[in-house]
């Protein structure tokens, strides 16, 4: 059976952009605008030989108030699926409560996490990685989604899980 990694994080941070890098393909709708990757969407990706599945999903706002739309249950639904999660973050925008309150989800829920600082580009990523240490994850993985920087790196990350 293929492994299955799923894509998770506040709306914006860069979760369809990375769908995109891992399986090579438009499948998943990249916009300026917010939550608009309503549905989960599957796609194949490939290291070498190894083949696996990426879900990318519309996401968690970490807001209390819509824990419980669709969309948050969607993607607790393609978390739960998982073999591992990558756990997006913004290096822009900086650590936020929406932040950990995905964190506190992810918690609960006993997978595998791996934290993703995305849209590191023309920032020093030490420094914007020290503040996330605090979500109690491990170190930030530093990649910018955007620019297919840091991908191969992580995904080594991500084969010490499956
Ligand atoms: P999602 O809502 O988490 O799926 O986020 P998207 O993949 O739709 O990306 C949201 C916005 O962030 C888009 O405007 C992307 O172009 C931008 N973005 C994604 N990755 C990067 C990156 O590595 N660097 C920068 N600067 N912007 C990025
Ligand atoms: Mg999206």
């Amino acid at each position: 059976m293929k492994s299955v990694i799923a894509l998770v994080g506040r709306p914006n941070v860069g979760k369809s952009t990375l769908f995109n890098q891992l399986t090579r393909s438009r499948d998943a709708l990249v916009a300026d605008r917010p939550g608009l990757t309503r549905d989960r969407q599957y796609g194949l990706g490939k290291v070498g030989e190894r083949s696996y599945l990426v879900v990318d999903t519309g996401g968690l706002s970490g807001e209390a108030e819509t824990l419980d739309t669709l969309m948050a249950q969607q993607t607790l639904q393609a978390v739960s699926e998982s073999d591992v999660v990558l756990f997006l973050v913004d290096a822009r925008e900086g650590l936020s409560g929406a932040d950990e309150a995905v964190a506190a989800r992810l918690r609960v829920m006993g997978k595998p996490v791996l934290l993703v600082l995305n849209k590191t580009d023309g920032l020093d990523p030490d420094a914007t990685a020290a503040e996330f240490h605090s979500l109690g994850i491990g170190a930030p993985i530093p990649i910018a989604a955007a620019h297919g920087r840091g991908i191969q790196g992580l995904m080594r990350r991500v084969w010490e899980h499956l």
